[in-house]
């Protein structure tokens, strides 16, 4: 069979990895240039509880390079779905089944809402603890469970001959008849904690042993589970805060993959997981507070400091250095007054630059343009600019976005590509602009 994954991820590598291990012709997609490069050079290392394998596949940024699939898995963070299905469009021929799998609420519907209702299918991945150890090299600690469904309705046909591919490959599949079933048992987990642990910044033993914390997660755990029930989902177990203490007993040291995110200043899925019940209550007609409550803290917690929004920008974008010049009233120098940069890359801090008002992409600024240069050679006409350029052996890329405030630039984030030559894509622009959204209700 030939399936492409996109979004080869954490969990997407551990996904190509042992289908492609099991025989069937594999395709890595995914926007991270770096990942795909190590992959195509070195071929994909998957290490962990399934064992320690590289295995050889085809990797790609761009999906039409890998043409028509069988499977295609989408397998980005809840929040990138729509924008990954509209990417795997070359990928579907009229046969082609689309396996959306990701925790939370709502990653299949955006995929169908793209795609179609007829061919998206959806899954959740349990206990599989995954992370990037280094490009072309990804880590699980858990091996449990793949649910699938179709989107409504009972198992079809398709459905287990998805999960005999997957069964081929050495994963543990169950399926379901009801896909509400499948994707409430394990919201009702990831509420507990990924929330909880994610204000705290604890462990999920640690939230358990603490009776304060542990009452916020249950409480949670208690909420999920009766918006469920008010809207007709029959789960597995009567008793959810039994069952979440037994799910966080099993795996104490774990750090929910919402607190990594945080950590690193990546934007978090909780939007679709503690975000989720409030919005689903409302429609029960089932208030829940207590998820209300989290989920304002890690959106608080999220936005951050504009460091840690710069940071996180260079680490999604794999930038290597990120800028923001902040207007000097009256003056009009924008000297860069925040940085995040990465290993190797000098500061540029507080260093003047030339009038900025005479440089052409200002104007473009400050006709309110996102300004996306795949080679910035000769762009600019400033000093500092051109010491950089030196240092660094060239530009390769930038996307320079305007932050207005009362209709006034006010401050311009520079995301910086040194070296290599590099192209951006759509989904990069709109990390920057969301980016800067952020940093303006932080000036
Ligand atoms: P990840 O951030 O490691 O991987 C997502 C990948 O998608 C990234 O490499 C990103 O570059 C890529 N991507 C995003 N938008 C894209 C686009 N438009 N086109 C191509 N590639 C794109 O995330 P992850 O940890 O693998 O998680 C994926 C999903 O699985 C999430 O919903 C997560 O909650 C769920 N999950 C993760 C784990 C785990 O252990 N990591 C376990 C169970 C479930």
């Amino acid at each position: 069979m030939k399936i492409a994954i996109v979004g080869a991820g954490a969990m997407g590598s551990v996904y190509a990895g042992l289908l492609a291990g099991a025989g069937h012709e594999v395709w890595a997609i995914d926007r991270w240039a770096e990942h795909v490069e190590a992959i195509r050079e070195r071929g994909l290392r998957v290490e962990g509880a399934s064992g320690d394998r590289t295995v050889r596949i085809g990797a790609t940024t761009d999906p039409a390079e890998a043409g028509e699939a069988d499977l295609v898995v989408l397998a980005t963070k809840a929040m990138d779905v729509s924008a990954a299905a509209g990417a795997a469009r070359p990928l579907l021929g009229p046969e082609t089944l689309v396996l959306s799998i990701q925790n939370g609420l709502g990653g299949p519907d955006a995929a169908a809402a793209v795609l179609g209702d007829e061919r998206v299918v959806v899954g959740v991945a349990g206990g599989f603890g995954a992370s990037l150890v280094a490009p072309g090299h990804v880590h699980h600690n858990g091996f449990e469970l793949v649910r699938l469904g179709e989107r409504s309705g009972p198992v079809t046909p398709r459905i287990e001959s998805v999960a005999e591919v997957w069964r081929g490959a050495g994963f543990t599949v169950r399926t379901y008849d009801d896909v509400d079933r499948l994707v409430w048992e394990k919201l009702v987990c990831n509420v507990a904690f990924s929330g909880t642990c994610s204000v705290l910044g604890r462990t999920i033993g640690e939230v358990l042993a603490d009776e304060h914390a542990w009452s916020v997660a249950s409480r949670c755990a208690v909420e999920a589970h009766e918006v469920a029930r008010a809207l007709g989902i029959g789960l597995d177990f009567g008793d959810a805060v039994a069952h979440v203490r037994a799910f966080g007993e099993a795996i104490p040291g774990a750090k929910p993959s919402m607190l990594l995110d945080l950590e690193a200043g990546r934007p978090t899925e909780i939007d679709f997981i503690n975000g989720a019940i409030p919005r689903e209550g409302a429609r029960a007609g089932v208030p829940a507070p207590f998820n209300e409550t989290v989920s304002a803290l890690v959106r608080a917690l999220e936005q951050g400091t504009i460091d840690a929004v710069l940071e996180g920008l260079r680490v999604a974008l794999h930038a290597h250095r990120v800028t923001l010049r902040r207007d000097v009233p009256g003056d009009y120098a924008f000297p860069v007054t925040v940085e995040a940069l990465g290993a190797g890359v000098g500061s540029l801090r507080d260093e003047r630059t030339v009038d900025l008002r005479t440089q052409p992409v200002v104007a473009l600024l400050q006709g309110g343009e996102q300004v996306v240069q795949d080679d910035t050679r000769g762009a600019f006409d400033d000093p500092s600019f051109h010491r950089m350029l030196e240092t660094y052996g060239g530009l390769a890329a930038q996307i320079v976005t305007p932050i207005f405030a009362d209709d006034r630039l006010e401050a311009i984030i520079s995301v910086h590509v040194l070296g290599e030559p590099r192209a951006w894509s759509a989904d990069d622009t709109a990390t920057c602009r969301r980016a800067a959204a952020r940093v303006r209700g932080l000036l």
